[in-house]
């Protein structure tokens, strides 16, 4: 997989506002907010899109709701309620190519999403 920015965050090249991490997830404040609480969780494993998770990375994927879940709690968003999101590929609005889950809260969201 290409080298993308979120590799640079991962490796400490490029700073960001990080939330979480652990040997295996990085969760840090999107630059660009959409909503009041604006969060990317990745895992450290470069994975480019969707359509690039293979079986054997079930438990990390599945670790990215786990720890989605974890910031919603600390962050007290976890009862109002907050959305996330994982865009793949173009169609989608992908622009960096390093898997990732948006977590966006603080507002109310509409729905069906633009
Ligand atoms: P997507 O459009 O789903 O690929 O989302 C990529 C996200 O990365 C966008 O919401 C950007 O605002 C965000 N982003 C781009 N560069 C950075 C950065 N250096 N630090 C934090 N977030 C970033």
């Amino acid at each position: 997989m290409t080298e993308t920015l979120f590799t640079k965050i991962i490796n400490g090249e490029i700073p960001a506002d990080v939330v979480y991490e652990d040997a295996e997830v990085l969760a840090f404040c999107d630059i660009n907010p959409q909503a009041p609480t604006h969060i990317l969780i990745i895992p450290k494993k470069p994975i480019a899109t969707v359509n690039d998770i293979e079986a054997e990375d079930a438990a990390l994927v599945g670790k990215l709701f786990v720890v989605a879940g974890k910031i919603a709690a600390d962050a007290g968003i976890a009862e109002e309620g907050y959305r996330l999101v994982v865009n793949c590929n173009a169609a989608a609005g992908q622009t960096v190519f390093h898997l990732h889950m948006h977590l966006l809260a603080g507002r109310q969201l509409s729905w069906p999403p633009g």
